[in-house]
This record gives structure tokens, sequence and C-alpha cells, in this order.
């Protein structure tokens, strides 16, 4: 079985060619010195790890599974020696405030890490990737003292992080959860209640786990206006710092569950565990959606991760693997590389492989200049595009590497059914990524409801003018890439058509959005890939490298045979709510 290859080169083609990294970055104050050149030779130590380190445990993780003994979690073989090297190796940091330890290196970099861990070992990931949403979380919302107690060791990777919202009653509707946090008198909570399905809920790594959860004050409303956020660890600190008494939580048990097995996905007890509060009281959702926005970016990229490690396997086996004729008969048996139905799998790979990580960096490098950018203005609008581009990145993202799992394991034929060939494990492990952080249903609703009504649905249009400007200029400088312009610009009208529609339809039809929301968010993320493939195909249009001439084809076939999708989402939209709604429950 071949290795997965960190895609460096392809990494440098797209911050120096098509995002120029540097100017970009050396904007944001404390970045002026950085380079693409750094970031990538950072990305290129990272694929090392991932690939020594992390794909070798992926497959016997999957089969060991994380277990409880006498209460507590043991991860598989190898799993908690990777995650200590892992943290002496400074990789938890890397994008970390250097106020609290980080390295404070660009979210764009971080993302492309991010990427190499979901493609090498998704379980394994999930760990660094839930602490990092918890940093954000306590940093932008916790008191100046649990700051300084909690993020360094945190930030470090010495302590990590869970996130516990879900409860059996309480799922999408987090307003429904009944966890109870009661007033100790000295500023800590006594927490009370069950959750479920909390991932890295326990570990057998060493250090703290520090939970967030999510509960009710006695005095609570109902609903979501009822709900607080605390900082609730697994071990309570002695007066030096270091880890004192168990603090009174514990594991329940481990979900049973279709993929990552390797991750502990754990029933948690809360028998009066101290905690402290995060944020206002009753505003706690408000703070969680700190570390939920985190995790969704973060997930989304678990899909680009799948599908990237996917489609390597697949090229690898259609390359070796030896069955039927040559298209002209003249030949064989061939490499089954040579047959077009294999090609469409593998092309529809790499064309959203390769697009999902261009609009991932264009998305991270908005979260830096929203978070670094000395201008206000320049900060809020690209924040703005970070807030409708983060539902898009999360269902879609998944969505397609879910797909593309799919697709890579058919390339094997009956041998990617079978264990042997791991693709198997990358079906069942990507499948999760489409429910866990909102489903992808939700994200889509808030992308069709929530996100297109912002600023009174201007951010929506500046976002769709962005685009039509950089593909026109596009066309105009570049004539080879005349057809792939065109065919995104016709995107582009159908999804302005159906925006526009949509939001009238939903003065009168309180389902048209639900009903039309999965669709709409697909129709968005085509174009918005197609957007960035017609960049990638302007910086490659020279075509004198094979990463050039690769870059050229793919937007090619992006264009003509998967733009094309986005005339059947918009006539589907276009028939409204009407059949999707009247047939009555009982008559399913
Ligand atoms: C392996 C795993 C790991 C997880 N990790 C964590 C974790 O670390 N922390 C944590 O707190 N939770 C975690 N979760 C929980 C996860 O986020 C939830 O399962 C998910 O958000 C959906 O909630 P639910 O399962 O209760 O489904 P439900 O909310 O019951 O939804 C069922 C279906 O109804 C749809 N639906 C629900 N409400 C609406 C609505 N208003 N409009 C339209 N459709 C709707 C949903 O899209 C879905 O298709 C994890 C789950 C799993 C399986």
């Amino acid at each position: 079985m071949s290795s997965y290859m960190p895609l460096t080169d392809d990494i440098g083609f797209l911050l120096k060619n098509v995002f120029g990294f540097d100017a970009q970055i050396a904007a944001l104050p404390g970045h002026e010195e950085l380079t693409a050149d750094f970031a990538v030779a950072v990305l290129e130590e990272a694929g090392r790890f991932c690939r020594e380190v992390l794909e070798p445990l992926n497959r016997p993780g999957d089969e060991e599974g994380a277990r409880i003994v006498d209460g507590a979690v043991v991860t598989p073989k190898g799993v908690k020696e990777a995650y200590r090297a892992f943290v002496e190796a400074g990789w938890p940091g890397l994008s970390g405030d250097v106020a609290f330890g980080g390295q404070g290196l660009p979210r764009v970099v971080q993302i492309l890490l991010d990427e190499m861990l979901s493609a090498t070992n998704m379980s394994f990931g999930l760990f660094p990737g839930l602490t990092r949403g918890a940093v954000e979380a306590i940093a932008h919302h916790a008191s100046d003292e649990l700051k300084a107690i909690w993020l360094p060791k945190m930030v470090a990777g010495e302590w990590t992080g869970a996130m516990a919202l879900t409860e059996a009653s309480a799922g999408t509707d987090l307003g429904l959860l009944s966890t109870r946090a009661e007033p100790v008198g000295d500023g800590s909570y006594r927490i009370t209640g069950t959750k479920i399905f909390i991932s890295s809920g326990d570990h057998d790594f060493g250090g703290n786990i520090v939970h967030l959860v999510l509960a009710r004050l006695p005095d609570a409303p109902k609903g979501v206006k009822g709900i607080s956020l605390f900082l609730a660890p697994k071990f309570l600190l002695n007066g030096d710092g270091s880890l004192g008494e168990r603090n009174a939580m514990s594991v329940g048990s481990l979900e049973h569950k279709m993929g990552i097995h390797a991750q502990p996905t754990c029933v948690m007890n809360y028998d009066g565990a101290i905690g402290w509060l995060v944020g206002e009281p009753g505003r706690g959702l408000n703070a969680m959606f700190t570390m939920m926005n985190a995790e969704r970016l973060f997930v989304g990229i678990q899909g680009l991760g799948i599908a990237e490690a996917a489609t390597q396997k697949a090229v690898a086996y259609a390359r070796e693997r030896l069955q039927g004729r040559s298209l002209d008969g003249a030949r064989g048996p061939v490499p089954i590389i040579e047959h077009a139905d294999v090609r469409r799998m593998l092309m529809t790979g790499r064309a959203l492989a390769d697009g999902c990580r261009a609009l991932a960096i264009w998305t991270a490098l908005q979260m830096d200049i929203a978070a670094g950018h000395p201008d206000a203005a320049t900060r809020a609008e690209a924040d703005g595009m970070v807030a409708l581009l983060t539902p898009v990145i999360k269902a879609a993202f998944t969505d397609f590497g879910f797909d593309v799992a799919v697709l890579s394991q058919q390339v094997f034929g009956g041998h990617g059914y079978i264990r042997e060939w791991g693709m198997e494990q990358y079906v069942r492990d990507a499948r999760i990524t489409q429910i866990y952080e909102g489903t992808n249903g939700v994200q889509a609703m808030d992308l069709a409801g929530r996100k297109l009504s912002l600023e009174g649905g201007a951010l929506p249009k500046r976002f769709f003018a962005l685009v039509r400007r950089d593909v026109e200029s596009a066309a105009a400088t570049a004539p080879s890439v005349k057809d792939v312009s065109a065919e995104v610009l016709a995107a582009l009208a159908r999804l302005e058509t159906t925006t526009t529609a949509l939001q009238a339809a939903s003065q009168s039809d309180a389902a048209a959005v639900g009903s039309a929301a999965t669709d709409y968010l697909k129709l968005f993320a085509l174009t918005a890939i197609g957007w960035m493939w017609v960049r990638m195909a302007v910086a490659a249009r020279a075509g004198e490298t094979p990463l050039e001439q690769r870059k050229v084809t793919v937007a090619k076939f992006y264009s003509e045979r998967l733009l094309p999708q986005t005339q059947g989402l918009a006539a589907a939209i276009a028939a409204g709510s009407n059949s999707t709604m009247v047939l009555p429950a009982d008559l399913f």
C-alpha cells in the first residue's frame, strides 16, 4: 500500500502563485518577515511527521480501537507515544497565541497541517483540533485569571480540550439540555449531568483534560437563553499549578461507532464536578460558538484530508492494477487508469480535493486578516467572509470528502471493500464529518437562512461581486482560461438568481429555505470552488511544469464535468417546497 504524500509543491504553488502569500501576510503586524518558503519548509516537516508517525498507526488504531480499562480510557498501542512526540515537536502551538507560548504562525499554515493530520490519522487529529477550539473559546470569553491558568499548557498541547454540549435529548436543539450548575459561593460551580458523544472526553496521555461544558444555572430560563458555559478540568490544580485531585467527572462508557475507532467518544458523567464560568451567565451558547466555528472549519478540513488521502491511494492503485484492454483493443491487460470510467473517478477526486484546498486557504487568509489587519474595516470585511463561508466549508468539504472516499474505494473494486487496502476505513471515518459539529443539513440552513440575510443580504452580494470581478479579470488577462471562466460566470449567475428567488420565497413559505438549503449550499460551494479553479488556471497558464499542466487540465475538467451540476441544483431549488412538504407523515 502506498503512503500518503504531503503535497508541498502544490502548497507552494497555491501560497505563492495563486494567493500572493508573502504580500498578504506581510501586511499583518508580527508577520512582516514570514514567507511562503518558510511556511512550506514548516509543512514539509509536518508532512514527514504525519507520514512517518501518524499514518502507520491509522489502521492498527482502527482495528484495536479505544477501550475502557478500570473506568479510564486506554488509547490504541502507539497513540500515547505519538501524542507525546507531537507535543515535543511543538506542533500543537503552531498557530497559538504568542502571549500564551504559541508560535503565532498564521491560520493558513495551521489548516494545511490540519489537512495532513486528517489525511493520515483522523482519530488522532481530533485531539489537537478540539484543544485548539477550546483555547479559542477561553481566549475570547474567559476571565484573565482563567486564561493565565489554563491557556499556556493547552496551547503547548500538554493539556487537551473537550467540548461537552450534546445530551441524549439535546442534539441539534441545545435549548433542551438539562445539565445543571450550582454556585458554590467561592466563584466556582458544581456541575451535574450526563453528556453523550464527547470526543476526546478522556485519554491516557497524562496531563489534564479541560472540558467546556454547557449547563444551566438554577434560575436560568428555559431554552438557549438559559445556557451558560463552564470550564471543568479532569484534575483540579494544586496551589502551585500542578495536577491535584480528580474532579467529580467520569467516563460512563465509550460509544460503539462506525469509524474513528481510535478516538474515544465518551459518555461523560459530571457528578458535582467543579467548574468556572466562561463568559457571562446565560450567554454560554454565544461563547461556545467561538469553539464551534473553529471546529466547523476544522471538520471541513477533515473532509479535505480524507479526500486527498483517498485520491492518492486510488491513483497509485489505478496505475498498478492490470485489468481489461486499452481503448483501441490493441493492448491488455492495461493499468485501470487507462479506462475512462476510472479516470472520471480519479479526476473528480483530484478536482474536488485541489479546489477545496484552494478555497480553504483563501478563507484562512481572511481569518488571518480578520485577526490581525491594522485597518478595522478590512478586518470586519474579512470576518464577514469567514462567517459566510464557514457552513460552506464544513458541509460541502465533508460531503465531497465522503463522496471522494466512496469513489476512491470504487477504483479498488472488491479490494476497496475488504479491509486490507484501507479504503473502507476512509469511508467509515469520513462519514462522521457530515454529522458532527452540527449536521450538514443544519449547516445548509445556517447558510441559506441566517448567513444570506447578514447585513440585510449585502454580505453575500459583496462575495458574489468579488467572485465576478476576479473571474472577469482572469478572462481578460488570460484568454486561455476563457472557457473555464465562462462556465464559472454562468454558475455564478445561477447562484445569484437562485439567491434572490429563495430570499423572496422565504417571505411567504416557511419551508422554502429548509427544503432548498442542502441543494443551495452545494450550488454555492461548486461556484466558489469554480472561482478557485479559475485562479489556479490563471496562475498555471504557462503550462510549463507538470504541476501547471495538471492544474490547467483539471480546471477544464472541473468546469466541464462538475460545474454543470449547478444547473440541476438551481432547477431543483426553483421547483419550490411543495412536493417536499405535502405528503402527510403517516403516508410515507
Ligand atoms: C462520533 C461522534 C462524536 C461527537 N463529538 C461530539 C463532541 O465532542 N461534543 C459534543 O457536544 N457533541 C458531539 N457529537 C454530537 C454531534 O454533534 C450530534 O450528534 C449532532 O450535532 C446531531 O445531533 P443529534 O445526534 O442529536 O441529532 P438530531 O439533532 O436528533 O438530528 C437528527 C436529524 O434531524 C435533523 N434536524 C434536527 N433539527 C433540525 C431542524 N431544526 N431543522 C432541520 N433538520 C433538523 C438533523 O439534521 C438530523 O438529520 C458527536 C457525535 C458523534 C456521533
